[in-house]
């Protein structure tokens, strides 16, 4: 059956036989594909009006091109059908620009993610104060793992470095920028600034105000992709009024001048 599949399908379409046809198409798909014969059979696929056949043959060309390629029959088929070879041509391009939006999408969702993790952990640690990290006054324990918020550790460190460093955002520190970032994006999502012990986060709210239409449409398409990333999260105050943790110290601050953290 094998071997004669191919001239079996030829003749049970020519003489509508359609058990036998699906049971070549059958054996065809299963067992008979190769890199060498697949150009081949997609083209008598299509003579024989065989549609899923012909495309189990156009995937496995376009996920081996390389290999089918070099074929014989790629050859052949360049040579007497060029419009299939363009076909071919433009359905690999076509999977591959999917195969990077896909990748892409991936990516944005995962930096949306971290961003979301980022926004957690600030108010945890400015909030409720960490602690397995251990108190602010204390140095951080290196050995220390990480807490049950994953990104507790990055942020921290990030905020004792802001409260330290001399450079600065004017200055052009690329961590101070990072936080500077983050803490913005926080008092964006944030429903309490009055209460909030997150630096900065009033000083956002009010520099909000001046914002251009623009750059409002900009920071409101983030913040709802940061919230699309776990779900309607409430809002960030609602986590902290059922937190049990203790405040620990305070670290509301009017402007970068004067970050007591
Ligand atoms: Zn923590
Ligand atoms: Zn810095
Ligand atoms: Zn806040």
């Amino acid at each position: 059956m094998k071997k004669g599949a191919l001239h079996l399908l030829v003749l049970s379409h020519a003489f509508s036989v359609l058990s036998l046809k699906k049971a070549c198409i059958n054996q065809l798909e299963r067992y008979f594909l190769s890199a060498e014969n697949v150009v081949d059979i997609l083209q008598i696929a299509r003579l024989c009006d065989a549609p899923r056949l012909s495309l189990i043959c156009t995937r496995m060309i376009i996920r081996d091109f390389k290999t089918v390629t070099q074929s014989e029959g790629w050859r052949v088929m360049r040579q007497a059908s060029p419009s299939l070879e363009q076909e071919l041509l433009e359905s690999l391009v076509e999977e591959d620009t999917k195969r990077k939006e896909r990748t892409n999408r991936l990516e944005e969702k995962k930096v949306y993610l971290q961003l979301h993790e980022a926004m957690e952990a600030l108010v945890h640690i400015c909030g409720d104060g960490c602690r397995t990290i251990g108190p602010r006054d204390q140095i951080l324990k290196s050995s220390q793992a990480a807490c049950r918020f994953p990104a507790c550790k990055g942020i921290e460190l990030l905020l004792r470095h802001f409260s330290a460093c001399k450079v600065r955002v004017p200055g052009g520190c690329g961590s101070c920028k990072q936080i500077w970032q983050l803490l913005e994006l926080h008092s964006r999502m944030c429903s309490t600034p009055e209460t909030c012990k997150v630096p900065l986060c009033r000083h956002f709210k009010e520099k909000m105000q001046h914002l251009s239409r623009k750059e409002e449409a900009k920071w409101n398409l983030l913040v709802s992709k940061v919230l699309e990333r776990k779900g309607t999260i409430s809002s960030i105050s609602e986590r902290r009024k059922f937190s049990s943790l203790k405040s620990v110290g305070s670290c509301r601050i009017q402007s970068n001048s004067d970050l007591h953290y």
